[in-house]
């Protein structure tokens, strides 16, 4: 979800085509929970954070298996709504708030968070970028965990690398990945491929019926014609591509 040059209207059009989604990007409970198990430390006193949260899907599941604070960032107000309406509904607003704020400006308190999640989101500012700008955020002995679009190998077909050139031209492979955030000051402490039912069953699947609703109620819009046309051309890419490259989850900790 790029914003580069849109309207205001088109970007209330990919908020609501999104904010009908469970998950706003390629993930699963079991991956959340995986990503979690490497992280030591938590108690009711922690303090988290989840960057780019959308509308909570990851976020309730990372916060009813630790204790302590949750604040979800979010740039949409709408998913920040939807986000409080879901902390509400699933009995955790006592300790899980969505807060509107922007990635790369954040509220908190220097050396005061426990650990900073953020899954299929910190491309919006640069995988590089973001870690080394969220770092100063967190305590000594802290962790952060992102999820990246990633290369699996070394070379790949012309047309998924032209593509993704043009789409994320940070794009990189796992062991470049791995260097940034050694470079960025993190041990790099796990790192793991989702599986592909995160992009297929969960992600792509579930649009499908949104888009055709979509082009039912916009069918006069020609921006919204070409939206689900691009939406529907990445999961074909996908589909044919999907050996070379996925998300991966990239954990490390702040010595
Ligand atoms: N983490 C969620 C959403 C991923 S989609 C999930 O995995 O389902 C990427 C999210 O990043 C969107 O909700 C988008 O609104 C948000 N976003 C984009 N730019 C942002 C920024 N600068 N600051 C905060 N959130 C941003």
């Amino acid at each position: 979800m790029s914003d580069d040059n849109k309207s205001i209207q088109e970007l209330d059009l990919i908020c609501e085509y999104y904010g009908s989604l469970e998950r706003q990007g390629p993930g699963s409970v079991e991956t959340t929970l995986k990503a979690l198990s490497f992280i030591e430390g938590l108690n009711h006193e922690s303090k988290v954070v989840d960057l780019g949260c959308g509308t909570g899907g990851q976020t309730m599941v990372l916060a009813k298996h630790l204790q302590g604070e949750v604040i979800g960032v979010d740039m949409f107000p709408k998913f920040i709504t939807l986000f409080n309406d879901n902390a509400h509904r699933y009995g955790l607003s006592s300790r899980v708030k969505g807060e509107v704020g922007s990635m790369d400006q954040l509220p908190f308190a220097k050396s005061s968070l426990d650990l900073i999640w953020s899954e299929g989101a910190i491309y919006n500012i640069g995988f590089k970028n973001g870690l080394t700008y969220w770092r100063s955020f967190l305590k000594k002995g802290g962790y952060v965990v992102a999820s990246e679009i990633s290369w699996f190998t070394e070379e790949r077909p012309k047309e998924i690398q032209e593509f993704w050139n043009s789409a994320y031209p940070e794009i990189d492979t796992i062991p470049n990945k791995i260097a940034q955030m050694q470079q960025a000051g993190y041990v790099p402490v796990a790192t793991f491929i989702i599986p592909v039912d995160c992009w297929t069953e969960n992600f792509y699947y579930p649009q499908h019926e949104v888009q055709e609703v979509f082009l039912e109620r916009y069918h006069d819009n020609e921006w919204a014609k070409e939206f689900i046309q691009s939406q529907r051309e990445e999961e074909m890419l996908y589909n044919k591509y999907r050996d070379f490259y996925g998300y991966v989850f990239y954990i490390g900790k702040k010595m």
